[in-house]
């Protein structure tokens, strides 16, 4: 067994993907425990499963192989993808979530992601900016994992785009307009305009989300377009 994963517990809901793997997708569960999200991600009335699972713990449990479509984004979209359980490995980690009680992400469970996620990006040869955060994904929808989740930290590894630290001086956006076509160029479904620049700023500036466009987030937008154009940011 991959000595990453500590124990297998199979779900019966997968089925074939139609598309390479390209995307890690995390996600939080918003249950009270591991155990009662491993029911539910086996539960065929359910319908939904991840590949992986992370108890607060830090234990690893895989529910469905790699090869086989998982069904964790529902209805989604990423940079022109709109089955995007057909492109990703999906991370379900242990935690109650905004539902439940939002807090801090466990120092075990991110022990445990960080060298799951190495090893996913590594076989699939993923780019850095295809992990990303179920809210991403569905931003009309979703708040998972939510601003609590260390993204600064896991791109120190390496393992998805840093937040730009140096940006560019000057506005680029003439209007909201301009502003939405870029975020849906970055990757964004821009169909709901507020819950898109919402999703963007509880991945990009979490210390406030608001929906509202601003200099600061029209400035990061710019910066992390600038930076894929150039190749730096794949
Ligand atoms: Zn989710």
């Amino acid at each position: 067994m991959d000595e990453l994963v500590h124990r297998e517990r199979p779900s019966p809901n997968f089925n074939e993907r139609t598309l390479p793997v390209s995307m890690v997708v995390i996600h939080y569960t918003e249950m009270e425990s591991a155990e009662a999200a491993l029911e539910r991600l086996c539960d065929p009335e359910a319908g939904v499963s991840a590949h992986y699972l992370i108890s607060e713990a830090g234990e690893v449990t895989r529910l469905v192989p790699e090869d086989k479509r998982a069904w964790h984004a529902g209805a989604s979209y990423w940079r022109g993808h709109k089955d995007v359980n057909s492109a990703s490995i999906g991370i379900e980690l242990d935690h109650p979530g905004h539902a439940l009680g939002y807090r801090d992400f466990s120092e075990a469970q991110f022990a445990a992601l960080v060298p799951l996620v190495a090893r996913i990006v590594k076989d699939h040869d993923i780019p850095r900016a295809n992990v990303v955060g179920h809210s991403d994904v569905a931003p009309a929808r979703k708040i998972d994992p939510g601003e609590l989740f260390p993204w600064d930290r896991l791109a120190e590894y390496g393992l998805c785009l840093p937040r730009p630290e140096k940006l560019e001086l000057g506005d680029p956006f003439d209007n909201d307009g301009a502003f939405y076509l870029a975020l849906e160029r970055f990757g964004y479904d821009v169909t709901d305009g507020r819950k898109a620049v919402e999703a963007f700023q509880r991945r990009w500036r979490p210390e406030r989300i608001d929906g509202e466009i601003d200099g600061q987030i029209r400035a990061i937008l710019f910066q992390l377009l600038l930076d894929r154009d150039r190749g730096h940011a794949r």
